[in-house]
């Protein structure tokens, strides 16, 4: 019996293994430690950061890094529709309100342009815009270049985007900081966790600060702010240190993945792989979206027979302005990332499918085309 075939799942060795022993047996099992501290210094230089702060999860960092650009209520934040709820959902929490900009069609990342009319527009209707949070969607870098020329802070959500570059900038190293993710399914992972990295040594010490319940360095814990208990332990910093050790060789295994489905895929009409050109991309997910008119299937059809060879697919996010949460909510819209929503399907794209389970994803597609 096979087992079955996830999107992407934990890529684990006998170096995560020893690790975690060394970091239990060194005592370090309260959330700091020297594994936490190390890990944090290799992030950093992994991004080309000057600082790094670990923390519970992306969505952890993302909302630190909103409380620390003095986000608030009162005011918005733009918010990429095409995405993981996580990105909107940290804009939640500190009070600000969410407003949602269109991607491009062919990466699925933030439409620059839009994003540029949309806080032109909120400044004219007299709205305080906090911050743009461009998402780094599938492992491939948005336009941050292009969204750091704005006079608004820049926060990176590339919790899908480590190891991946753009413009000669590794994914991290835009705007004022970027939050990372090490969620199971994340391209390394703690098995949940993320980091805040930043060029900035004043935010990162408000996040270091904020996640660890804002106590005053006095012995009878003093507060004069309302802090968070967001700190990552240092025995999941010893897993996530195994995990950056073996990053280069997961991505090019992930690369690989991405240039079998490119070929499988090519000259097959009305498919193409969202964001190809982009060789930059970490190759987090392979997805790829179908034209039924032209292809004569749906990308569905595809997803139901992998399912039956019991191999995961998923389709692209549910854009934000479709979440009945998020009903209402303004939006700047072309229908970019509804198509996508209509004709994507994410594909098995993990570091760890050995040979034999790869096979049996290409064979079942072959089977089916
Ligand atoms: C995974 C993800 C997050 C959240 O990260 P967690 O570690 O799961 O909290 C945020 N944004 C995007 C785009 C993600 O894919």
């Amino acid at each position: 019996m096979n087992a079955r075939i996830h999107l992407s799942a934990p890529d684990m060795s006998g170096t995560e293994e020893r690790y975690l022993v060394n970091a239990l047996r060194s005592g370090w099992v309260a959330p700091v430690g020297p594994d936490l501290d190390a890990f944090e210094v290799e992030i950093a230089r992994r991004c080309g950061t000057a600082y790094a702060v670990g923390v519970s999860s992306g969505t952890a960092a993302l909302h630190l890094a909103l409380l620390a650009l003095g986000v608030g209520p009162g005011q918005v934040v733009v918010v990429p529709t095409l995405t993981f709820a996580a990105t909107a959902n940290a804009v939640v929490y500190t009070g600000a309100e969410p407003v949602f900009v269109d991607c491009e069609p062919d990466t699925g990342n933030v439409d620059a342009g839009l994003v540029e009319r949309a806080v032109a527009e909120l400044r004219r209707d007299g709205r305080h815009v906090g911050a743009v949070v461009p998402v780094d969607l599938f492992g491939a870098c948005a336009d941050n270049r292009r969204l750091e020329a704005l006079d608004v802070p820049l926060l990176e959500d590339a919790a899908e985007a480590l190891g991946a570059s753009r413009d000669g900038r590794p994914a991290g190293s835009f705007g004022r900081a970027a939050a990372l993710s090490f969620n199971g399914n994340k391209i390394i992972t703690t098995s949940g966790g993320g980091m805040l990295v930043t060029g900035d040594a004043a935010l990162a010490d408000r996040c270091r600060y904020l996640a660890t319940q804002a106590r005053q360095p006095v012995p009878h814990y003093e507060h004069v702010d309302v802090g968070y208990n967001y700190r990552l332990s240092n025995l999941l910093a010893a897993v996530g240190r195994a995990q950056l050790s073996r990053l280069d060789g997961m991505l090019a295994r992930r690369r690989q993945l991405r240039e079998r489905y490119a070929k499988t895929f090519a000259g097959v009409p009305g498919v193409r792989i969202v964001g190809e050109s982009d060789h930059g991309s970490n190759c987090w997910l392979t997805v790829i979206a179908v034209e039924d008119r032209d292809a004569g299937w749906r990308a569905a059809d595809l997803g139901a027979h992998l399912a039956r060879h019991d191999i995961e697919t998923r389709p692209v996010w549910k854009p934000m302005h479709r979440q009945p949460v998020y009903r209402g909510a303004r939006a700047w819209l072309t229908g970019a990332a509804d198509r996508l929503f209509a004709t994507g399907l994410a594909l098995p794209s993990g570091s760890q499918l050995t040979d034999a389970a790869r096979q049996r994803v290409f064979d079942a597609i072959d089977e089916f085309l």
